[in-house]
């Protein structure tokens, strides 16, 4: 049985299929598709203006163009001092029409230039969503509590995750393998939960 993973973004497929089930619980195998699989489709308009829209819009999309069962993800990082800045905004932080991480992650740090460690509290929060062939659309949250640091820790990972602190694991999360951001990752925890709709399938 395929599924669609609506992204294009080679990280992200990484950590998913360390997450995602490789069968449902009646022994049928799952083959994981993604939008590189698919070149000749429109862009995704993501134009909610939420986490949760974003990742309804991109499983709807996936469905829609391909037919396939669809799991997208839309995911967000939000920090209390800049009132849950960059929140739905963050892929376009440093520039409206596109997703430039290094000035992504510029820009957080200059926005936070000065401020104490006490006060650079953040989330990361992702929204799944699968969408069937029958209609219905299942949707799933995670979220992880972390600190903006001063300045980048770690290679691995993507995105914000050299300046994301988990104080509990005194690591950012590209100091993390993969399977400990997994294990503990806003995604990790939102594709765990929407894996039990994948079983049943
Ligand atoms: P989207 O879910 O692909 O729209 O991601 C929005 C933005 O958040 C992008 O700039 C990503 O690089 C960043 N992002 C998404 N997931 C993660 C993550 O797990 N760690 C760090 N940054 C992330």
């Amino acid at each position: 049985m395929e599924i669609l993973l609506a992204t294009l973004n080679p990280h992200k497929v990484k950590e998913l299929l360390k997450i995602l089930p490789g069968k449902t619980k009646s022994g049928k195998v799952l083959i994981y598709k993604t939008l590189a699989d698919y070149p000749n489709l429109p862009d995704i308009v993501e134009n909610g203006v939420t986490l949760e829209e974003n990742a309804k819009i991109k499983a709807l999309f996936g469905l829609e163009h391909t037919g396939l069962i669809t799991l997208a993800d839309d995911t967000g990082l939000m920090v209390d001092f800049l009132d849950g800045e960059p929140g739905v905004k963050s892929a376009r932080y440093a520039f409206p029409d596109r997703c430039d991480n290094k000035a992504n992650n510029e820009k957080l740090l200059q926005k936070l230039n000065g401020v104490e460690p006490e006060k650079r509290t953040a989330q990361f929060k992702t929204f799944a969503a699968l969408a069937l062939p029958t209609g219905q659309l299942f949707l799933e949250v995670g979220e992880v509590e972390g600190q903006i640091l001063t300045d980048f820790k770690g290679s691995g990972g993507f995105g914000y995750d050299a300046l994301f602190f988990v104080p509990p694991y005194n690591k950012t999360m590209a100091e993390m393998s993969e399977e400990e951001k997994n294990q503990i990752s806003h995604r990790g925890q939102a594709f765990r939960q929407i894996s039990k709709y994948l079983m049943e399938l």
